[in-house]
């Protein structure tokens, strides 16, 4: 800063260099008489009605002379006096004017001019006025109340309706000052709005850019008592408000420019963040922090009103010191400026003192001097509200700031709503989801080029790769999948490619699917392709059942009546060729002997069919769970030891060798039933030995219970079907067309009356030299004390 010159002390700091003769006013009006001089360079009332009662303000018709000797010789007193004033206030006006040069800064420059304009020009009120055409309004950049200082947050908080300020108005469009000495008797004044600011005189100077555009006001007032407003008070006013103008475009030029690009990143960034992120609270934060660090407020916090509308809950803060200070719900009905600002879409800053109800306490609990309330609309409707909190002070917000609090708010109700959005859908999706997956059907989703984008568990299953179910890329249909009668279906065949790729449809295709254990799972698939709601082709689904059973119960069903018939068949050929043979032999030879033999083996033949017949009422008693057992203590050594010699008794070719522990082995059994299951071992063992081979039994005590091997040097069990042996109907691939008669009942029905008596029938081993079957059953309790 320069030093000060050597000027007279005015009692004040301002120098009187650098003075600018264009604030100077060349001289005063012509054609004054000497009271109106003297009321316009603003001799006090009194003194005039002094000077009149001494005679030196003569009526008209005294001697012009001598009036104009008073007159010139007080004029020329009062502007010295007033030159002086006029020379001091305009050093201060030039001190203002370097203050403000360069600065760049809005408020700043508003609040220099004002602190000066109530220094230099008077006044116990000033303030400057932006105008923001759009919204119709005077937003305040700064205000002060000399008297009050406390009052300034209240009258320049928030933006005035220009049709309240109906003065500025004209000021604005006249370019010149608005004087109103007295709000009370002016005829532009409208009293009963000045009574409530108490205002008894009022300045209103326009302000304009260097393009001559009208950008704002700069207002002046006066409280409590009229002020009898001198030229030079004006003159000094509207040099101050040409002073402001000056920077405030040149401050506003480059604080729009500036603010808009930093604020245009800012927005966009935040847009961006809208547009992909997924997590709310993420944006909202992000938003809140940028809100606050722009709008210069010391903390700030999102809050969303509640599912019932009734009340906004804090969602989000951003603070700068303490614990968390987002406070207690605010109950909408009870917080009247949050009602007000929801309603009216707008944001709106309440200082302190304006604030009501909860919302007041909400103030109070967290020491907030002022805040700005920024409801937060999405699709029409309020979803919550941002705060901007200010400790200190109640601050002096543009038309920028409103701009940006607004695009800000939008992107925050937009994130919100998609937000909201996406939560729903991915409810539906894990709805969807859930229901995809209880499926008790495969399905599988590709996309149009074919890839898979979804296999439920079910699905997975049934290609024996539970991973697909999470991982779709690395599922690969085509691989195993195989036409019904073996051949390897091309990828290029596979329906839901075919439906993804070509929009084909197709039902009921069968297809094998072979895992990579080796098991085979039968299929039966309708594709379709999936279609946009533009007709546009999206991929394909498939659904597919498991039919393995059904085709497994098809195939148990032919088999079945093959077999039934060729068991059935083979003795009644027998039968009828006996019954044929002793016929004739009857007719013809008289011949008693042989028709004897004959009518033997029908016999024999009848019996055969008798059994197998049982058998198969015991194989449908069986499935129906309607065998019945008679129990009692059975002594199986005994049975066994018949049911050997039954059998060794229908054959030459088998040795028959039992050997048993000694000890007591009796069970609590149906010996009928068991006996079914011995001579049913022992026949099968006697069958697939086609071969003069050996069969051995031994019955030992095992761990408490009565083991019986029977083991024999036959033909053995291949592979393939062992798993299956114990199945009815079943009969080995060694055995089926090979000239080996039975229906696949025996080995059921033996494992089935086993269990019934609380023992097990498993095959032990078998190989190409032969197998052997394990009978075990419990002991009975007798039997151990017989022992
Ligand atoms: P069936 O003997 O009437 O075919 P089973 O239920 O008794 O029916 O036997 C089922 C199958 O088990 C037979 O078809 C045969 O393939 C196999 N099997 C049973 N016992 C033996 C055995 N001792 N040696 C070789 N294969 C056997």
């Amino acid at each position: 800063m320069e030093s000060s010159s050597g000027q007279p002390d005015h009692g004040d700091q301002w120098r009187a260099d650098g003075i600018t003769p264009q604030f100077v006013r060349p001289t005063l009006p012509p054609m004054l008489n000497i009271r109106q001089a003297a009321m316009i360079l603003g001799v006090h009332p009194d003194t005039i009605r002094r000077w009149e009662m001494q005679g030196k303000l003569p009526a008209q018709r005294t001697g012009p002379r001598r009036v104009r000797r008073y007159a010139l010789k007080d004029v020329q007193r009062l502007r010295q006096a007033l030159g002086e004033r006029v020379q001091a206030a305009q050093r201060a006006v030039v001190e203002v004017a370097r203050a403000i040069t360069g600065s760049l800064d809005l408020h700043h420059v508003a609040e220099t001019v004002v602190q000066a304009a109530v220094n230099i020009v008077g006044g116990d009120r000033c303030a400057i006025y932006l105008v923001n055409q759009e919204r119709g309004m005077f937003e305040p950049l700064y205000g002060l109340d000399v008297k009050q200082p406390e009052s300034t947050q209240l009258f320049y908080a928030n933006p005035v309706p220009i049709t309240a300020m109906p003065l500025g108005l004209v000021a604005l469009q006249q370019g010149g000052p608005v004087v109103i000495d007295d709000t009370e008797t002016h005829p532009l004044s409208n009293p009963e709005v000045f009574r409530i600011f108490d205002t008894r005189t009022f300045i209103a100077i326009g302000l304009r850019s260097s393009e001559a555009t009208a950008f704002g006001v700069m207002t002046f007032g006066w409280t409590s008592q009229p002020y009898n407003v001198r030229d030079d008070d004006v003159f000094l006013a509207e040099s101050l408000a040409a002073l402001a103008a000056v920077a405030l475009s040149n401050a506003r030029l480059f604080a729009e420019r500036e603010q808009e690009r930093t604020r245009a990143t800012l927005v966009s960034t935040i847009v961006q963040d809208v547009n992909s992120g997924r997590n709310l609270r993420d944006t909202l934060t992000r938003a809140i922090a940028s809100l606050v660090d722009q709008l210069d407020a010391d903390e700030g916090a999102i809050w969303l009103v509640n599912d019932d509308r009734s009340a906004v809950i804090g969602a989000v803060e951003t603070r700068t010191h303490g614990p968390t200070r987002i406070g207690a719900p605010l109950r909408l009905a009870a917080a009247p400026n949050i009602a007000r600002v929801a309603q009216q879409q707008q944001p709106a800053l309440i200082p302190l003192q304006a604030a009501l109800g909860d919302e007041r306490r909400w103030f109070e609990s967290l020491d907030v001097q002022a805040s700005l309330f920024v409801p937060l609309i999405a699709q029409e409707q309020f979803v919550g509200m941002a705060f901007a909190n200010y400790l200190h002070h109640t601050p002096h917000l543009t038309l920028d700031d409103m701009h940006f609090t607004n695009t800000l708010a939008r992107q925050c109700a937009l994130a919100i709503e998609r937000v909201r959005l996406l939560e729903a859908a991915s409810i539906r999706a894990a709805e969807l989801e859930a229901v995809i997956g209880q499926m008790s059907e495969g399905l599988i989703m590709v996309d149009r080029l074919g890839h898979i984008i979804l296999v439920n568990d079910y699905a997975a299953a049934l290609y024996g790769m539970p991973q697909a179910a999470r991982d779709p890329a690395a599922f690969n249909p085509a691989q195993c999948a195989y036409y019904p009668d073996g051949r390897p279906m091309p990828a290029d065949e596979l329906p839901v490619y075919r439906a993804a790729v070509y929009g084909e449809t197709a039902t009921d295709v069968e297809c094998m699917i072979v895992r990579g254990d080796g098991s085979r799972v039968m299929v039966s698939g309708n594709a379709s392709p999936i279609v946009g709601s533009d007709g546009e082709r999206l991929g394909a689904v498939v659904v597919l059942h498991d039919i393995t059973t059904r085709r497994q119960i098809e195939t148990e069903k032919d088999h079945f009546l093959s077999i039934v018939s060729h068991e059935l068949k083979t003795p009644l050929t027998t039968i009828k060729g006996l019954n044929e043979l002793a016929r004739r032999r009857l007719l013809r030879d008289q011949q008693i002997a042989p028709v004897v033999s004959n009518l033997e083996r029908m016999a024999h033949q009848i019996q055969r069919m008798e059994s197998l017949i049982g058998d198969l009422l015991d194989a449908r008693r069986m499935e129906t769970g309607m065998l019945p057992l008679q129990l009692q203590p059975v002594d199986l050594r005994g049975l066994v030891n018949e049911a050997c010699q039954r059998a060794q008794a229908t054959t030459e070719r088998h040795v028959i060798q039992f050997d048993s522990a000694d000890g007591a082995f009796f069970v609590q059994g149906d010996a009928g039933r068991l006996e079914q299951v011995l001579d049913n071992l022992l026949s099968n063992a006697i069958k697939y030995s086609p071969n003069t081979s050996a069969i051995r039994l031994t019955l030992l005590h095992e761990n408490q219970q009565a083991v019986l091997r029977v083991s024999d040097q036959g033909i053995g069990i291949p592979k393939s079907g062992r798993d299956r042996l114990f199945e009815r109907f079943y009969r080995g691939a060694n055995v089926v067309g090979s000239g080996y008669s039975g229906m696949g009942i025996g080995l059921a029905l033996s494992r089935s009356i086993a269990e019934r008596h609380g023992g097990k029938l498993e095959l032990e081993a078998t190989s190409p030299e032969g197998s052997t079957f394990k009978l075990t059953l419990p002991l009975a309790p007798q039997a151990e004390h017989a022992a």
